[in-house]
């Protein structure tokens, strides 16, 4: 079994994001730019938004943050966003989730334009991505993708199975599957008997959000297992929804839980920033 460090590659990605950073500014006079948009106090969120704006520090991309009271409200957002929009120096916009409730995530994610659009979620994003057109697409799932390409393990034919049908995580990580010709069943919280989908996975990606849900002894000898989950137990440690140490045991590769999918979601952000800078600016 080998461990997939994500912190190593998401280190090698950061490196290539920067070469490509310096090549941006000898072109345009000014760095590819990163804006996130952080609405109230969730500390979590905090803690990825300062994950980010690192990462843009350690690549020479521009992070800027807008840092906005738990009682803003739509319209000030909207506003906020269109002013973005139409701002030639923004190359990539991100709305950190969650908002606080009363807020339509929907459609201040639908308001930001497609080619700003750094987390892949707009409408157009997403269904170019179904439609196999080049877009900006969704990070994680970029994340688990790379993360997959690293082990030389050849997708086509092999039987992928998704355990999460969110828009975050899920639907898109089994789309990208499915571009590289994998297999791809997806699992979700009404489906039966979920070891015995999981069995017959060469590739698993775990991303239900449930701490070791998923049995090591499920897992089909050799198997690949991303697990993106990311649970906070009642001790504070983090874990993530794959039993690890059993998973480990039969897998020929496995992420851990931190360290893993994490890292390497916030190194598809800034590379996401200059793909996005790249495509308006050459048009
Ligand atoms: P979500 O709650 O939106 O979706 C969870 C999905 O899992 C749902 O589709 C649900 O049907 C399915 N599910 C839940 N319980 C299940 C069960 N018992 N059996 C089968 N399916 C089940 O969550 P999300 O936003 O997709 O995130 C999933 C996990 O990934 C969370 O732990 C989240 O924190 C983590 N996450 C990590 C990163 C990262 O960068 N590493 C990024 C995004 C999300």
């Amino acid at each position: 079994m080998e461990i997939l460090d994500g912190k190593k590659l998401a280190k090698k990605i950061r490196q290539q994001v920067k070469g490509e950073a310096t090549q941006f500014v000898e072109r345009w006079g000014r760095p590819p730019s990163l804006h996130v948009i952080l609405v109230g106090d969730d500390p979590a969120s905090h803690i990825y938004v300062r994950n980010k704006e690192r990462a843009c520090k350690k690549t020479g991309v521009a992070s800027h943050q807008h840092l906005l009271p738990q009682e803003t409200g739509q319209a000030e957002l909207l506003q906020l966003i269109r002013k973005l929009n139409a701002d030639n120096d923004v190359d990539a916009i991100l709305v950190q989730m969650p908002l606080p409730k009363g807020i339509d995530s929907g459609l201040l994610l639908s308001a930001i334009a497609p080619t700003k659009d750094v987390d892949g979620f707009h409408p157009i994003n997403l269904g170019k991505l179904y439609a196999g057109r080049a877009a900006l697409r969704p990070c994680t799932p970029l994340a688990c993708m790379r993360l997959i390409e690293e082990t030389g393990v050849e997708l086509p034919g092999k039987n992928a199975v998704v355990v999460g049908r969110s828009t975050v995580v899920g639907k898109p990580v089994a789309a990208l599957l499915l571009e590289q010709h994998a297999t791809v069943t997806i699992c979700h919280s009404r489906t039966r008997n979920l070891a015995h989908v999981i069995a017959e996975a060469d590739v698993l990606v775990a991303a239900a959000g449930s701490p070791e849900l998923i049995k090591g002894e499920w897992l089909k000898r050799d198997a690949i297992a991303i697990d993106v989950g990311i649970n906070r137990l009642e001790d504070g440690t983090l874990t993530g929804d794959l039993e690890f140490e059993a998973a480990a045991a039969r897998a020929s590769w496995i992420t851990p839980v931190p360290g893993g999918v994490g890292p390497m979601t916030v190194a598809m952000v800034v590379a996401n920033t200059l793909t996005a800078a790249n495509a308006r600016l050459t048009g």
